[in-house]
């Protein structure tokens, strides 16, 4: 995307590797709240276009900002706070969406909603599905699953791929790495089974705290035993985010922590392979 292009549409980025920040600096504090009670405004971080990793096909992926967890190897810290994202219409998202509705039909693709945590933005969220649904693209949330319980069984299904993230098993680990508790995420992983709705799930190995074995086996016999998993990505931890922490003023410490060798990679896919879950 060239310099000008980005300045008659500031809501895309190159990627959401780009540091934003008080975007929404000044929106009134009454706006805020009506926005997240109606939906009829979000707050994001940004659109990217043309990813391959956010679900099936080629996506338009929209990032919300906003996000109550506060995990060790996050690398999107700019997200955390909602008023670092950009106050948008739901009709203007929606209008953003219609733009790629064409291409995304044909590449077999679609539109992921991801973050931040969408589901601080559940109003907006469900809405711009119901819209995305209407123009006929595939939907897809990808969530750590803490607020799952803001949408109803209808609600989920405007969603055509649930992409949960599981970020380690031991409670104390969990509380560790995320600050909060992994009892939410899991329950709402055992309601999307029993709802029967299509579910991905990521799974970010960092060296020295999410690699436990034991860990990595009860986290792949409990998504095998959901039935509803249609694959298991397993992402390496990377250095990409670091810089956002040092540009924020937050002590990151993950500093020294070195990417994962190829074959921790492997043996990891293989833990959930072994269970009988595709996994990549
Ligand atoms: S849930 Fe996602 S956005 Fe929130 S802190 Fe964790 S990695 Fe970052």
């Amino acid at each position: 995307m060239n310099a000008e292009a980005r300045v008659i549409n500031p809501l895309e980025a190159a990627s959401p590797f780009e540091l934003r920040m008080n975007q929404s600096t000044g929106v009134a504090k009454s706006t805020v709240k009506a926005a997240l009670r109606t939906g009829e405004m979000g707050f994001l971080h940004s659109f990217t276009t043309g990813s391959t990793v956010d679900g099936p096909g080629v996506r338009v992926v929209a990032w919300t900002a906003g996000c109550h967890w506060r995990c060790l190897y996050c690398h999107n810290p700019d997200t955390w706070n909602m008023m670092n994202g950009m106050a948008v219409t739901l009709a203007r998202a929606a209008e953003e969406l219609r733009k790629y509705r064409n291409g995304l039909q044909t590449m077999g693709g679609g539109f992921t909603l991801t973050g931040g945590e969408p589901l601080m933005q559940d109003r907006f969220a469900v809405r711009l599905f119901s819209a995305a649904k209407d123009m006929g693209i595939h939907t897809a949330l990808n969530t750590n699953g803490q607020l799952g319980e803001r949408l109803s069984d209808e609600e989920l299904q405007q969603i055509d791929l649930v992409i949960l993230d599981i970020k380690t098993w031991d409670r104390v680990a969990h509380r560790h790495l995320t600050g909060k508790e992994n009892g939410p995420t899991l329950n709402f992983a055992r309601r999307l089974a029993a709802l029967k709705r299509p579910v991905w799930t990521r799974f970010v190995v960092v060296p020295g705290l999410t690699d436990n074995e034991r860990d990595i086996a009860q986290i792949a016999t409990f998504t095998a035993s959901l039935g509803n998993v249609e694959r298991v990505d397993v992402l390496p931890f990377h250095q990409m985010g670091r810089y956002k922490w040092k540009e924020l003023n937050i002590p990151y410490t993950l500093e020294n922590v070195e990417a994962p060798v190829r074959e921790l990679i492997d043996r990891t896919s293989q833990r959930f392979r072994a269970v009988g879950l595709k996994a990549y």
